[in-house]
């Protein structure tokens, strides 16, 4: 069958699995719809349950032929309010209202909060923000275990419901020994990846990656955009994940909303620019949750966030909780589809003429630009990769080609990291092929493609990692 019949869209789609789409049934139509990642949310639910999940989508992928990856996502010190008698509450704008460390049951006056060293890193003035942004608190005054606000924006409360503190160094890492114990049931479940919230740093990531290697674990690692101070550090965060989130629901507390369109546009281009894929997240189509289609805002977001460079799209309550979870799968599908002949990531290339220009463009950058423009050029089928460590395909993807790069690897690891990567099918060999003509050749034929004219970027990639060093124009005609 053809590739753009077997896989109508390049945009990666993750979609968050829950209570809506656990079940075999519903996981085997989702991925036969477009699904291509499966997001394990580790801030709900129970190993048992989690470990049921896993199963499911791998019986699930392999029932329907197809590849699906999974991540694990790391809550991080995800701050959250105690219990609430009589909930819910209404904070009214001008009250005071304090949140203190010591366990209580909440009422309207107080509350208890789970970041036990709240008191010691906020200061009269600073802002905290409850459920999801919609409250906003000033705190007035700090004694010792309490921190006393006044109420700026009310607004319904109930319990264990987030806190956010914009601004606010939290003096702790994002990888909490929580983390780790779910970072060891990753590693224990063989999870393709994970990814951890509320990243401030590179060091975040650097504490993830050295706690996997002590549990002889190599996963792709995502870092959650979704703190301001991130923002600050946003290139060496780059340069130390494998790939991105740019996770709206919390940014857009953390920062004001009319910020948020700039910042997803310019965490995208950074991520494209270093060939790390990035994924768009949260409220893409929240009104599927309880309708069959979405409002045109949010097929405009899901358009928007392609054009932007996005690689992947991602589901959170539409899948995991949501009445239409199949439905909210083929929407983004089409949309994906119809969007990615004018997809974006033009950048890429407009700033490597520059670097060209200038001299100051890298060799590995100078192969992959050389090799965008010999596709605009020769128009060829297909763009075969072989693959070692995936770096040259991530490279090639950057420029958002209208052909499939088709990676071809020894590595199931390398395939299933691949996954997340724009417009690029991952094909698992068991041994290199002799020769590129023949496997061209075959590969053509069994996707129905009727052009000869195929590239091969060959080179010491297949032997050491990451190091292109051929290009192959291969005319089979
Ligand atoms: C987000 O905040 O956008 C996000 C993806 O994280 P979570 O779903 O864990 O809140």
């Amino acid at each position: 069958m053809k590739i753009a019949q077997l896989f109508p869209k390049k945009t990666k789609i993750i979609c968050t699995i829950g209570p809506a789409s656990q079940s075999p049934e519903v996981l085997e139509s989702m991925i036969l719809k477009g699904m291509n990642i499966a997001r394990i949310n580790f801030a709900h639910g129970d190993f048992d349950g989690h470990r049921q999940v896993i199963a499911n989508i791998r019986a699930a992928a392999q029932a329907v032929g197809r590849r699906v990856a999974i991540f694990g996502d790391l809550p991080g010190p995800k701050m959250r309010i105690g219990m609430i008698a009589n909930e819910p509450i209404f904070l009214e704008r001008g009250q005071s209202f304090i949140l203190q460390t010591e366990k209580i049951i909440g009422d309207q006056q107080r509350v208890s909060m789970s970041f036990k060293e709240l008191s010691s890193v906020v200061e009269p003035g600073d802002s905290i923000f409850l459920n999801d942004g919609y409250i906003h608190l000033r705190v007035d005054e700090v004694k010792k275990s309490e921190v006393h606000c006044r109420v700026k924006v009310g607004g319904e409360l109930r319990s264990r419901k987030g806190i956010n503190l914009p601004d606010v160094d939290l003096g702790i890492s994002a990888f909490t020994e929580r983390d780790k114990r779910f970072l060891q049931f990753a590693a224990e479940q063989r999870l393709d990846g994970v990814s951890q919230s509320f990243v401030e740093c590179a060091e975040d990531i650097k504490a993830v990656r050295a706690a996997a290697m002590s549990f002889n674990y190599d996963p792709f690692i995502i870092a959650k955009i979704e703190r301001s101070r991130a923002l600050n550090n946003l290139k060496s965060i780059l340069e130390s994940v494998d790939g991105i989130m740019v996770a709206r629901g919390d940014l857009g507390v953390e920062i004001p909303i009319e910020r948020i369109a700039k910042t997803q546009k310019r965490i995208i281009s950074e991520a494209n620019m270093l060939g790390v894929p990035v994924i768009t997240a949260t409220h893409m189509l929240e009104s599927m949750i309880d309708n069959q289609r979405p409002t045109r805002a949010e097929a405009t977001d899901v358009a928007n966030a392609i054009l932007d460079g996005t690689d992947c799209v991602m589901l959170s309550g539409e899948t995991a909780i949501g009445q239409y979870p199949e439905e909210a799968v083929s929407v983004m599908a089409r949309i994906a589809q119809e969007t990615e002949s004018d997809a974006g990531s033009m950048g890429v290339a407009d700033l490597l003429q520059v670097r060209q220009a200038r001299g100051e463009i890298t060799k590995e950058d100078l192969i992959s630009f050389n090799i965008f423009q010999s596709a605009q050029t020769l128009k060829p089928a297909i763009v075969f990769v072989p693959s070692a460590s995936g770096a040259t395909a991530l490279r090639v993807t950057r420029f958002r080609l209208p052909q499939w790069i088709v990676a071809v690897s020894l590595n199931e690891k390398t395939c299933q990291k691949l996954q997340f990567a724009y417009g690029v099918y991952p094909e698992f060999v068991t041994s290199n092929p002799l020769s590129w003509p023949h496997y061209a050749q075959s590969w053509l034929y069994q996707h129905e493609l009727e052009s000869d004219l195929v590239l091969v970027i060959e080179g010491a990639g297949t032997v050491k990692a990451g190091d292109t060093t051929r290009v192959d124009i291969i005319d089979l005609a």
